[in-house]
């Protein structure tokens, strides 16, 4: 069975001092301090460490096929999106991240889609890189769950979900710039607290905003099963239903008519939360992703999945038929 990872980060392994070359600002820069990893620097503070699956095309591959997993659907690392920084230069950062994937998928197409990043501040930058990435091959977009502290509903943001719909580039909302970071350093809260909000938070937005009433046809994935959204729906129509004052103030219809009308993945590490997802989303709309190759991520690329007791059609639909819609890619693409 054709299996895709749908959820998975890539860095080149060489990339400019962006804060030296623009002369501010503190952008991400990598440190091969040893072989076989690199210190990602935010400025002068040590961010993380990554490992060469990070950025070593063949190694991924290699490790892939333990889990028999050929295509990986890559996109860069929320923290590079620099939506912070001056328009034009973000525009300069993503233009070179977004050559490096398309290149990638060009010399491995059977293993790699990529996904690439805008200039998220400046709509009309992120149109017009959009369609340049429409010719280089990409087949969507990753963006964060807020854009500088604003919510994805802003008319602002529109024309990049328009142009979107209207390329037939896929959309993928990752969870990052947590709310609450601050408040909450201990215990690693922002991952395990503040991630699954903010994509509820951008879910929310984007449905009470109007965003999927206004563009039917624009194609959405969010990352880790949608976070906490989908556990707290109940919540969400109850609040829909009484005080619509508050909530159904630019959309009316029922937050619940849209389960099922935007992509997953299957990041839960949890078969009973994965039936959930399954019961809610319709396998059609449910993904295998792993988060490869961070730690919070599914390392064993959906062997989870593999062992639960789902029907085999079930299973192809979240190993390869839901990503394959979601991204309007031919099947007959990918197989060798
Ligand atoms: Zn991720």
């Amino acid at each position: 069975m054709l299996k895709i990872d749908a959820h998975t980060h890539i860095l080149p392994k060489k990339m400019p001092n962006w804060s030296e070359k623009f002369g501010y600002g503190d952008f991400i820069y990598l440190q091969h301090h040893k072989k076989g990893f690199a210190k990602m620097m935010r400025g002068n503070q040590f961010f993380r460490e990554i490992n060469e699956n990070c950025w070593n095309p063949e190694l991924r591959i290699k490790e892939y096929e333990e889990f028999h997993t050929q295509v990986q659907v890559v996109c860069t690392i929320p923290v590079m999106f620099s939506y912070w920084a001056r328009p034009m230069d973000c525009l300069d950062l993503s233009k070179f991240l977004n050559d490096h994937l398309a290149k990638l998928s060009e010399k491995y197409p059977k293993h790699y889609v990529g996904l690439g990043t805008v200039p998220m501040q400046d709509a009309d930058l992120a149109v017009k890189e959009l369609e340049r990435i429409k010719n280089t091959g990409l087949k969507g977009i990753q963006i964060g769950s807020n854009i500088n502290d604003d919510n994805l509903n802003e008319e602002k943001f529109f024309p990049v979900f328009e142009a979107c719909e209207r390329l037939g580039l896929a959309v993928m909302v990752h969870p990052w710039n947590m709310m609450g970071e601050k408040s909450m350093q201990r215990y690693w809260l922002p991952w395990l607290v503040g991630m699954p909000a903010e994509t509820s938070r951008a879910m929310c937005s984007m449905i009470f905003g109007g965003i999927f009433e206004r563009l039917p046809k624009l194609r959405v994935m969010f990352a880790h099963a949608g976070g906490s959204f989908l556990p707290t729906i109940g919540r969400i129509e109850h609040g829909f239903a009484c005080r619509p004052d508050l909530v159904a103030i630019d959309n009316n219809v029922n937050p619940r008519n849209y389960i099922g009308k935007f992509w997953v993945d299957s990041i839960t590490h949890d078969p009973l939360m994965l039936e959930y997802v399954l019961k809610m989303q319709g396998s059609k709309k449910v993904m295998l992703g792993s988060d490869y190759p961070f730690p919070l991520g599914d390392l064993e690329i959906g062997k989870f999945i593999e062992a639960m007791e789902l029907p085999m059609e079930v299973k192809e639909d979240i190993f390869c038929n839901s990503v394959l819609e979601w991204l309007d890619l031919p099947k007959e693409d990918l197989i060798k």
